[in-house]
């Protein structure tokens, strides 16, 4: 076994473990991960400096997830999107593929926190395949982000089987690979991963740094190794209520990408997720925040800010133009031209 994979058996599930470090009332917490449960892992634990800092509320659980009155376990309606079980088929040149099947940290906020730690998240090989048969039948699609679940979780053979797979397609110009092992689990960039992904340009791989406190050592050297192994890296950060709705915050953290030359690439508003009301800002938060850091800030640390709209209908860019109206029902416009009403508050 890895010793990646040996630190990950040691991941705290049980919030009573929190007890080690912090003084904090265990059963109510164990009340909520029964119903979402919890992992954070060794590494991403010692971050936390105190109860309810930023790195604590992204993955300790919380009371507010089991009152929040969201409707929504699925607002993107990926179910609808699936012609088959490990792809998400939203645009037409590109495809995710649901590789990843786990996640080093379960993040609190997570759009599909409905599945994290259920058997519903686990794709089987064969679903896999399946997958990548449904990409190669398909020449209109370019791009394969491999998502889940966290894609590096799987082992280095059956990453590299995938990628072999779909680098024989044609028509398959370039694969994405989203994971957020850089910040949660950065032992798991090792030098044999690199000298893997190495043999698969053009990869691009988007992170998912939230906050300033996760640019630690590890997670720099592990972003270092894989620009150095030609991956091309990308940050899509959430805007969490209480964790990083500010300029001060957003500006340290994206500056900081760029030192790690990571591109920030989105920031995404929350989607409507049951159990994650708590987290969500209104979009004028997001819309002053890159108001105020345009200009301070270079546009290399300035990412595109974006909604997805409910019912599957793809991601809305924050701009001016489509935002016919503001308040506690907004109402945007999709980039094909359908309004769409989105709760603001
Ligand atoms: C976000 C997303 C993509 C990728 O969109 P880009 O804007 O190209 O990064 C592809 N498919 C689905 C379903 C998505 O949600
Ligand atoms: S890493 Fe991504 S998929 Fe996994 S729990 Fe966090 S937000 Fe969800």
């Amino acid at each position: 076994m890895e010793v990646w994979q040996h630190t990950l058996r040691q991941a705290l599930v049980d919030p009573a473990e929190l007890a080690e470090r912090f003084d904090v009332a265990v059963a109510p917490l164990q009340e909520v991960a029964q119903r979402y449960p919890m992992r954070i892992s060794r590494y991403y634990f010692d971050l936390i400096e105190a109860p309810g800092d930023a790195v604590w509320r992204q993955c300790v659980p919380d009371l507010r997830e089991l009152t929040d009155p969201t409707l929504s376990p699925d607002p993107l309606d990926e179910g609808r999107l699936s012609p088959v079980p490990a792809v998400v088929h939203r645009y037409p040149d590109r495809v995710l593929l649901l590789a990843g099947s786990d996640c080093a940290t379960y993040c609190r906020f997570c759009t599909r926190k409905r599945k994290l730690g259920c058997s519903s998240m686990k794709v089987s090989e064969a679903e896999l395949h399946a997958g990548i048969d449904y990409v190669a039948d398909h020449s209109e699609v370019r791009d394969v982000l491999l998502s889940g679940g966290d894609p590096l979780l799987l082992e280095d053979d059956q990453l590299e089987a995938i990628l072999l797979r779909l680098s024989a397609i044609p028509h398959v110009e370039m694969v994405r690979i989203g994971s957020r092992l850089p910040v949660t689990l950065p032992e798991r960039i090792t030098d044999n991963l690199c000298k893997l992904l190495r043999r698969f340009p053009p990869l691009y791989l988007n992170t998912h740094f939230n906050h300033p406190r996760e640019l630690t050592p590890q997670a720099a050297a592990a972003c270092n190794k894989l620009v150095d192994a030609g991956v091309v890296l990308g940050n899509q950060t959430v805007l969490l209520r209480g964790v990083n709705d500010s300029a001060v915050t957003l500006a340290r953290l994206w500056r900081g990408l760029l030192r790690l030359r990571v591109r920030p690439y989105y920031l995404h508003h929350m989607d409507l997720v049951r159990g994650t009301g708590h987290f969500r800002t209104r979009i004028e938060t997001g819309l002053g925040i890159l108001q105020e850091l345009r200009g301070p800030l270079s546009g290399m640390a300035l990412p595109h800010y974006v909604i997805d709209s409910p019912g599957g209908r793809g991601k809305i860019p924050l701009l001016p133009e489509s935002i016919l109206r503001l308040g506690e029902q907004a109402l945007l416009r999709a980039p094909g031209g359908e309004t769409i009403e989105f709760p603001n508050h």
